[in-house]
């Protein structure tokens, strides 16, 4: 089987120097480059199309665009003509001139080329009032900056991208616009890697994969930010649950289980009712009676109070701590629908969470524990680039409660451990829990982009709030600190980063089908069952391609499929007692004993390593 390039794991691929695409925000140079090159743009549009008129064109994150009211509607052959023209503006190097002029001289001007949206944009300025003009060709309203001449913009670094509908203010009851979007760097090699990066991030896109390979759904019915797991998706769940309430086992943790909602007075104890209301979805009541008194139900946000009842039913004894409470624990948060993305933003998820009831004493050991088993699990993901952020509070800010003394003991507990452990770490200031501070594990993905995956919280505030206690071997009372922890954080989200970071080839022990058998003829079909089977019963995750299609589609559609392992039979493979082989990850390597598969498959899973 000729190894498709898609298979190669993406080490193994020759890296091209890698080129840093500044930021619009950070790069004042790109700004200036951007806003000239809308300008060239609006004033190629309205050459070509004269009765288009000029709204907005502000320069954003990777680009710019333009709204114009244009009663011809725009095509995506018209923007290779208006490239065409933004070229031959550029060659004419005009100068880019700013001309501050009076409120009333501006309207006279507008006036004067009859543009109604630019005296609407008139009112809502700001003096001084800023005109920018191409030379003596055009003009708009702006407050800049540009460069000085359109002969610094490169035609090369400049691209037009898409069409897009849009309304005149945002407001669907005001006038249709056209929108045209836009891209300009300071060097083609720029515009080259953004565009190969836009590519890249299209190829890799959890969404188009998850779809592609059956792993989960949406459904309007359902609502925004709601996956359904398909069984194949939930296969992949379930084999990184099961991975990690193994090691949690090896490492004394203790499983529960709690409710999806409780009395909204939990959460008032807690705190996050008070801080957290508006990311909680509303209040189930009775009577509205009772919801004026908030007296009712929510859907729990987070697992940790619940954790605490348990911990409180009885009285704990110094010699039962540290006590680690574990639960995958679906939690609903109410975020905007605007925000809502695939898997790495959703409204209901599940997180992996743990947490730690532990002695002052314990606290150092303990954390550099948790930070162990969360490098443990990354490293058998195979994900290598992050970094460890020291999540603080921001001491200027209202939104934490407890003391300063407290915080300071905690960032300091964590504080402590990073530099124990030698860590990759940065600070970031504010982003702290409202309870307490964090180390968080920030992932940057084959596209630079950075995520947040797993974290560790150590938390004094919530055992004084619920009055938490154990008693010592002194026989006094004390408080015992708590950790909480997340080493996938979201599940929903892992499986999203982990989908675009591996572009749907999951490693042999996450894939959801292992190993599918390709029977050549009908001759031999009591062999593969009765091997997949065998295969079956020694956990792994075998079928048989029933379609009766001919094997060059059978192929096809497994390697759609990403399956890692395909297995042809024929009668010769059958009468030796033998599989070929084919997969993705070392390609084609013949005929193997029955048993020789099994063997070599079972010790990869086992080693979180391919076939
Ligand atoms: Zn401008
Ligand atoms: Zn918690």
């Amino acid at each position: 089987m000729p190894n498709s390039d898609a298979a190669l794991p993406q080490a193994e691929k020759p890296q091209a120097e890698k080129i840093y695409l500044p930021k619009s925000s950070e790069s004042e140079t790109l700004q200036k480059i951007r806003h000239t090159a809308s300008h060239v743009m609006a004033m190629a549009v309205q050459k070509l199309f004269p009765k288009a008129q000029v709204t907005i064109g502000p320069s954003i994150e990777n680009g710019f665009y333009y709204d114009f009211d244009s009663p011809e509607p725009f095509t995506e052959k018209d923007l290779k003509a208006i490239k065409k023209e933004m070229i031959k503006i550029i060659n004419r190097k005009l100068p880019v001139i700013r001309e501050e002029v009076s409120r009333e001289e501006a309207k006279r001007r507008i006036e004067a080329i009859a543009e109604p949206y630019k005296l609407e944009i008139l009112e809502g300025l700001e003096a001084p009032i800023t005109l920018y003009h191409l030379g003596d060709q055009w003009w708009d309203l702006c407050a800049g900056p540009h460069v000085e001449s359109t002969a610094e913009l490169n035609p090369e670094a400049i691209a037009l991208e898409s069409l897009a509908g849009a309304y005149w203010r945002g407001d669907e009851t005001k006038a249709q616009l056209q929108r045209i979007y836009g891209t300009a760097w300071e060097t083609p090699e720029q515009l080259a890697e953004y565009q190969r990066r836009k590519e890249e991030a299209m190829r890799r896109d959890h969404r188009k994969i998850g779809k592609e390979l059956g792993l989960f759904i949406f459904a309007d019915v359902v609502g925004p930010g709601l996956p359904l797991w398909t069984p194949k998706g939930t296969v992949l769940r379930s084999t990184l649950e099961d991975f990690l309430k193994k090691e949690q086992v090896k490492r004394g943790y203790l499983p529960v289980v709690t409710p999806h909602i409780s009395r909204v007075e939990l959460f008032k104890q807690s705190g996050h009712w008070q801080k957290y209301k508006e990311d909680m979805f509303p209040m189930m009541a009775e009577s509205e009676a009772d919801r004026l008194l908030e007296q009712g139900f929510v859907m729990k946000p987070m697992n940790c109070p619940f954790h605490i009842q348990i911990y409180k039913s009885s009285l704990r004894s110094y010699r039962e701590l540290p006590m680690r409470l574990a639960e995958f624990g679906t939690v609903y948060r109410y975020e905007q629908s605007g925000e809502l993305g695939g898997l790495t933003r959703v409204r209901g998820f599940t997180v992996d969470d743990s947490h730690l009831f532990v002695t002052p004493e314990q606290l150092d050991d303990e954390f550099m524990s948790v930070v162990d088993l969360t490098l443990t699990v990354f490293k058998s993901l195979q994900l290598k680039n992050f970094r460890a952020r020291l999540s603080f509070r921001d001491p200027t800010s209202d939104k934490y409660i407890g003391t300063d003394e407290t915080w300071d003991k905690a960032e300091g507990a964590i504080r402590r451990a990073v530099e124990k452990l030698g860590m990759d770490h940065f600070e970031g200031i504010g982003e702290a829990a409202f309870y307490g501070p964090k180390l968080d594990f920030i992932f940057q993905d084959a596209l630079d982009r950075e995520w947040q995956l797993g974290t560790v919280q150590v938390d004094y505030i919530l055992p004084e709030r619920f009055d938490l206690e154990y008693v010592a071997d002194d026989g006094t009372r004390k408080r015992p600190v708590m950790l909480h922890r997340a080493p996938f954080g979201s599940l929903e989200r892992l499986v999203g980063i982990l989908i675009e970071e591996y572009v749907g080839d999951f490693p042999l022990w996450l894939a959801p089908i292992q190993v599918r058998l390709l029977p050549v003829t009908e001759e031999v079909l009591p062999f593969v069952t009765q091997v997949v089977e065998q295969m079956r019963s020694l956990n792994i995750r075998a079928e048989v391609d029933g379609s009766g299609e001919r094997l060059g589609k059978m192929i096809r559609n497994a390697e759609k499929e990403k399956i890692p392992v395909m297995a042809v039979v024929g009668v010769k493979e059958m009468e030796a007692n033998t599989l070929n082989i084919r997969t993705r990850a070392s390609g084609e390597l013949g005929a193997i004993p029955v048993a020789n598969v099994i063997e070599r498959v079972t010790e990869a899973i086992a080693q979180y390593t391919s076939f």
